[in-house]
């Protein structure tokens, strides 16, 4: 399985616009993300975890050509925004399946209102195919995935596992027995947003004190703010098992 790491920044991106803070005037490649999101290969399967609103860039950077489906963590802007952009694989695939909690297909479907329209629907519109995620496993091609359920504040969202690799995002807290879905992991991504303490994020301490829980072999930290710093420096503080994802990065599970 390839993952690729499609975007890994927080809701603005980095840089954020018109700001002067020295990580957004960075030249460093390491320290420019787009909004969070991956691209997870394998056999001849390639699927999205969200779909932002950098979701076209990305798939034109990564030269992605065929989609089986999206998979949603929840509803913000920054994770379904890219759903329009959907359509040149429609009209080369016919109808994307969907996966996500049936919380967020209603919020998709007051958003995107077109592309659910069963009368008089614009030609242009792609059409997807909804599988409602409710916390059972399901596959999607030929693979098991095992949701992970968290919260992001008060607001439910979904982590997914597939085989030895799993990625949560916008977490703030998991119970224990979501926790115990996660034992003998390969790689582990995991949102950490700055050092900062956040009311909806995990920040570097609690991501890293989750990682100590769920004892992955290898960790990657994505969803992240201007605020956490240069990548270079803040990856020298790291662990030697946790790594700060970056934009582009490929990992082989
Ligand atoms: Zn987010």
């Amino acid at each position: 399985m390839k993952v690729t790491f499609l975007g890994t920044g927080t809701s603005q991106g980095i840089p954020v616009i018109g700001s002067t803070h020295p990580v957004c005037l960075s030249e460093n490649p390491k320290d420019k993300r787009l909004r969070v999101s991956v691209l997870i290969q394998w056999n001849n399967y390639n699927f999205v975890i969200d779909c932002g609103p950098d979701f076209r860039q990305q798939m034109l950077r990564s030269k992605c050509t065929k989609l089986d489906g999206i998979l949603f963590t929840h509803e913000h802007a920054d994770h379904v925004m890219g759903l329009d952009d959907i359509r040149p694989f429609f009209f080369r695939q016919g109808d994307i399946d969907i996966y996500a909690h049936k919380r967020v297909v209603k919020a998709l479907k007051r958003v995107f209102a077109y592309i659910f329209e069963t009368e008089n629907k614009y030609p242009g519109a792609p059409n997807v195919e909804v599988n409602q995620v409710d916390g059972r496993n399901f596959k999607v091609g030929n693979l098991e995935v095992i949701p992970i359920e968290g919260y992001h504040n008060q607001l439910q969202v979904y982590g997914y596992r597939f085989d030895k690799f799993a990625y949560l995002t916008d977490m703030k807290t998991v119970a224990d027995s979501e926790i115990e879905k996660l034992q003998n992991l390969d790689v582990l991504v995991v949102n950490a947003l700055r050092e900062e303490p956040h009311v909806s994020h995990f920040n570097l301490e609690e991501a890293l004190s989750f990682i100590s829980k769920v004892k992955p072999k290898r960790a990657y930290l994505t969803h992240i703010s201007h605020h956490m710093g240069f990548h270079d420096e803040v990856q020298q503080k790291l662990p030697d098992n946790v790594f700060l994802a970056y934009d582009n990065l490929q990992i082989t599970i």
